[in-house]
């Protein structure tokens, strides 16, 4: 270990636990991060005289004694802000909360069915839109309305009806956890600490489960309270930071109402969500106003605005790639006529969208020219389908259809689709005949069954983009004898 790489971890004291674990392995020697950086030596694991787990323990402990709020949250909330806040939140909370299906009440019989619901919706609710979500609540319920229907599914079932939602692995953890859950047959845990066991759900999740389900008094932590706390507090810290996070999760933990944690969990959400919103708050409507630091730094000073606060972090650039898609028609060998079937390939199960049905592509790390992308398909079609102009096929016709971007969370990938038209020399047989070989997986359907598949989003884009052209195909004889109609027309007249 160099002196820069001391450096550097020195001056990060809240360097994560998972880290040192993760190293114990290593016979190099090993810095003991949990101590504060003043208190920070160099050792290693083997060769210190003290036992490893005592070491551990003894920084563990004196770091849970100075560790610090954080940034600049040097406070909790005094207990009449937290009796006033919790007052003001439930009040305003019952009058003016949102008809969401996922908030039906149940009754006391039912707290499993409920948990189940709060589960799938805060999971659509992940980074989608409540409007977003509520159709695809709806069609969800009416396929599984209970965790042991959903347990029955299959992934594929699964990802047809996420189909939209992105984050696909969310969908599969989603099923994974269900399964769990139903092959335990004690039903969903009731406790915070135990749901986090369950595939899937993380602190916020089960947060949100246990306080609104089985009324656990445990707060959740998302977005929309963050900004909601940050700027009660006008915390100005990271809100990624680590420490900050852990912090945010304190103070949530002081306000939730004891008697009613669900209501009051959902009620700071819902403040986020609509007038705490990130850049227009209402603050002359809001029921916490009085109690919001924020709030009362913007009236002292003007050049102070509440949104300032959560601190906006800037994002790391996405990488940009660059994808040939070619949607393979393979017509039948009787008929030259469109209408043939089109080839989808199944991604690898996992990674980016994993096990999601796309068609055809290659990645390629920069820009290039359209000989290029047709080269690289070209070669692709050939090795993994055996689909090769002139040997195994006839191309009946082969059109660039266009490009768009789409945006992943950490990739811009800019798409080229073309429509190649083939017709099978020697019958569908031959297509992937070393298919048991390979790892890959694919199917031919035709245009009825995908128009109704759930594709992705970029998927389902690409299909447009099929129809159409094939739609201006056929009324392009019916434009180009208008063209003629009028041009007749005007050497009459
Ligand atoms: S006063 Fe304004 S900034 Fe403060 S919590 Fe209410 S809406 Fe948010």
């Amino acid at each position: 270990m160099n002196g820069s790489r001391l450096l550097r971890v020195a001056l990060n004291p809240t360097f994560e636990r998972s880290t040192v674990a993760s190293k114990t392995q290593n016979p190099k020697p090993i810095l003991i991060l949990h101590c504060k950086a003043s208190s920070f030596k160099t050792t290693t694991m083997s060769d210190s005289s003290v036992p490893r787990e005592k070491l551990m323990r003894n920084c563990r402990v004196k770091k849970r004694e100075e560790e610090p709020l954080g940034g600049d949250m040097e406070d909790l909330f005094s207990e009449n802000e937290t009796h006033k806040i919790r007052i003001s939140l439930l009040e305003w909370y019952d009058e003016n909360q949102r008809d969401l299906p996922w908030r039906r009440r149940r009754s006391e019989i039912e707290k499993e069915r409920r948990a189940y619901e709060v589960w799938v919706s805060e999971i659509m609710l992940q980074q989608t839109r409540v409007q977003t979500v509520m159709e695809y609540y709806k069609r969800w319920m009416q396929k599984w309305p209970t965790i042991y229907d959903l347990a029955q599914a299959s992934l594929e079932e699964v990802n047809e009806m996420w189909a939209g939602l992105g984050y696909y692995r969310r969908a599969r953890f989603l099923l994974e956890g269900a399964k769990m859950v139903v092959a335990g047959k004690e039903g969903i845990p009731n406790k915070a600490s135990s749901l986090m066991k369950v595939k899937g759900i993380g602190e916020y999740t089960a947060g949100a489960i246990a306080s609104i389900a089985f009324n656990e008094a445990v707060p959740v932590v998302d977005g929309n309270v963050i900004r909601v706390l940050s700027r009660l507090k006008a915390i100005s810290a990271n809100p990624k930071d680590r420490l900050t996070s852990r912090n945010f999760w304190k103070l949530a933990g002081q306000l939730v109402d004891p008697s009613r944690p669900g209501d009051f969990n959902q009620s700071l959400m819902e403040l986020g969500a609509t007038l705490c919103n990130v850049s227009k708050p209402s603050c002359s409507s809001c029921p916490v106003s009085s109690k919001c630091r924020a709030f009362s730094l913007s009236q002292e000073n003007k050049t102070v605005s509440v949104t300032d606060y959560p601190t906006k972090v800037v994002k790391a650039k996405p990488r940009h790639d660059f994808c040939c898609v070619c949607v393979l028609e393979i017509l039948n060998q009787k008929s030259k006529q469109s209408g043939g079937r089109f080839v989808l390939v199944k991604r690898p199960e996992g990674g980016l969208l994993a096990g999601l049905w796309e068609f055809p592509s290659v990645i390629l790390d920069e820009e290039t020219d359209l000989a290029t992308r047709r080269d690289a398909i070209n070669l692709y079609l050939k090795e993994v389908f055996h689909v090769e102009p002139k040997e195994t096929c006839t191309v009946v016709s082969r059109k660039e259809l266009g490009e768009f971007v789409h945006i992943f969370t950490h990739i811009r990938r800019k798409v080229f689709v073309e429509l190649l038209v083939v017709q099978l020399t020697g019958g569908t047989n031959d297509l992937f005949k070393d298919q048991t070989k390979d790892t890959l997986t694919w199917k031919y359907v035709d245009s009825d069954v995908l128009s109704t598949m759930g594709l992705t989003s970029a998927v389902r884009k690409v299909y447009s983009m099929v129809e159409a052209h094939k739609l201006s195909l056929s009324v392009a004889p019916a434009s180009s004898n208008r063209r003629a109609i009028s041009r007749k027309r005007r050497i009459i007249t």
